[in-house]
């Protein structure tokens, strides 16, 4: 079981201050982000001050500790303005920081992780490959053994801050797989070690500021020690494990950006006449709203149960993925709602929920689309009954 680091009052102050940033300093700029496709430098060294690159990573290794049940109460706090935000810490926070955490030597912790916390480097989880993304068992790149070193060869897709990241936290083949054993490990590379090659930015759909890019890794050669835990073997474990938290990470931001689509459409509703009518007094705008509202309650409900049972270790598996489908669908239909309650105003561009529709719509893609979170559910109920037969 894992303790809380960090008191309730503690705690209290940091969301408080977070709230404050989001909303004050954030929101008012969601429009220049999306323009320039960046987050301004001001933000960002207001965010690393803040210890928002480093707020899930354990205090004594430079971050604020917190654990899985007080960051999503931040997520949900980034998720109320632009999601590009948060990925750019989210990846130091959440899937590259954790396999570190969580399957790192103290050597390697201690030569990164206060780096990743403070900002002053940025993690990237290469896991993505062509033809290897729900299914990253099936990966390609390879890692093969050079006297005490790794030769690694391979491509990594839609990397997140590849175009900015300092470390990337490489998984790589080097067994064929065998039963029990993906054959999968994973590495350090810095971005700077020769052979490592960033492809251009992705033109996305959304999501403008947050960056993603093919990553080639062309004889790339690493010492013994970027073998993280030292241990070939442990490569898909930590990949499961580290998207596993992340998955409630995830569904955290749904709720978040869910309640900001209900606030702007209750807001238009109320403030909008039709003839001279207020639109929300019409009952099926009023219908929407209600839909929209028990979506943000179910979600924040649900996502408040699945940190703590994630937390006391009681369930790892089931209800992350069920969070992560339930809150990223009802976001995607509570961002719909939202454009539809706008009328022609919700399509068009520099209004809040036009963009919202398109950023929530990754959600249900990455760290497992909605399909892989239904196998994982309902092939775990059922090898569970199978069990106590
Ligand atoms: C903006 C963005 C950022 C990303 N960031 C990262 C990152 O930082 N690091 C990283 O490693 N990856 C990252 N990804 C990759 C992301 O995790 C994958 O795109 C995602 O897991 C889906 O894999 P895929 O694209 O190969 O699609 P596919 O796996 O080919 O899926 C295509 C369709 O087939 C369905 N499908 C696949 N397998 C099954 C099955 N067994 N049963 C039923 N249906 C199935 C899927 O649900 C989907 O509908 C990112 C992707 C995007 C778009």
């Amino acid at each position: 079981m894992t303790e809380t680091q960090v008191s309730a009052e503690d705690f209290a102050l940091i969301q408080q201050q977070v709230r404050s940033f989001i909303r004050t300093k954030v929101v008012p700029r969601e429009t220049e982000i999306m323009r320039e496709d960046r987050i301004p430098d001001d933000l960002r060294t207001a965010a690393a001050e803040m210890g928002l690159f480093g707020y899930a990573i354990p205090d004594e290794w430079g971050g604020l500790g917190l654990d899985l049940t007080q960051d999503v109460e931040l997520a949900m706090e980034f998720g109320y303005t632009t999601l590009s935000l948060r990925s750019m810490f989210g990846t130091n926070n959440g899937i590259a920081g954790q396999v570190l955490v969580g399957f790192g030597t103290d050597e390697q912790k201690k030569r990164w992780l206060e780096r990743i916390a403070s900002g002053e480097v940025v993690a990237s989880f290469a896991l993505t490959e062509p033809g290897a993304g729900s299914n990253p068992a099936g990966l390609r790149t390879r890692a093969t053994r050079d006297g005490d070193g790794w030769v690694i060869d391979g491509r990594k897709q839609y990397i997140t801050n590849a175009p900015i990241a300092d470390l990337f936290i490489v998984f790589a083949r080097t067994a064929e797989p065998a039963a029990g054993n993906p054959g999968i490990a994973v590495f350090l590379v810095p971005a700077t070690t020769p052979g490592v090659e960033v492809g251009p930015k992705d033109a996305k759909m959304g999501q403008e500021g947050a960056w993603t890019a093919d990553v080639a890794f062309d004889q790339v050669r690493v010492p013994a020690d970027a073998l993280i835990g030292g241990d070939e073997g442990a490569g898909y474990k930590a990949a499961m494990t580290s998207l596993a938290r992340g998955r409630v990470h995830i569904a955290a931001l749904a709720v978040g950006t869910a309640q900001r689509a209900l606030d702007e459409s209750v807001a238009y509703a109320a403030s909008t006449t039709q003839g001279s009518e207020r639109i929300g007094d019409f009952q099926l705008v009023q219908a929407m709203l209600a839909d929209q509202q028990a979506g943000v309650l179910a979600g924040r409900a649900m996502v408040r149960e699945t940190a703590r049972a994630y937390v006391t270790g009681e369930d790892r598996r089931i209800a992350p993925s069920a969070t992560k489908l339930f809150c990223t669908e009802m976001v995607g239909r509570v961002a719909d709602l939202a454009v539809q309650v706008h009328g022609g105003a919700g399509y068009m561009k520099e209004i809040p929920v036009e963009r919202i529709y398109r950023d929530v719509r990754l959600l249900r893609l990455y760290e497992g689309t909605s399909e892989i979170q239904r196998l994982i559910v309902g092939g775990a109920l059922v090898r569970r009954a199978v069990a106590a037969l």
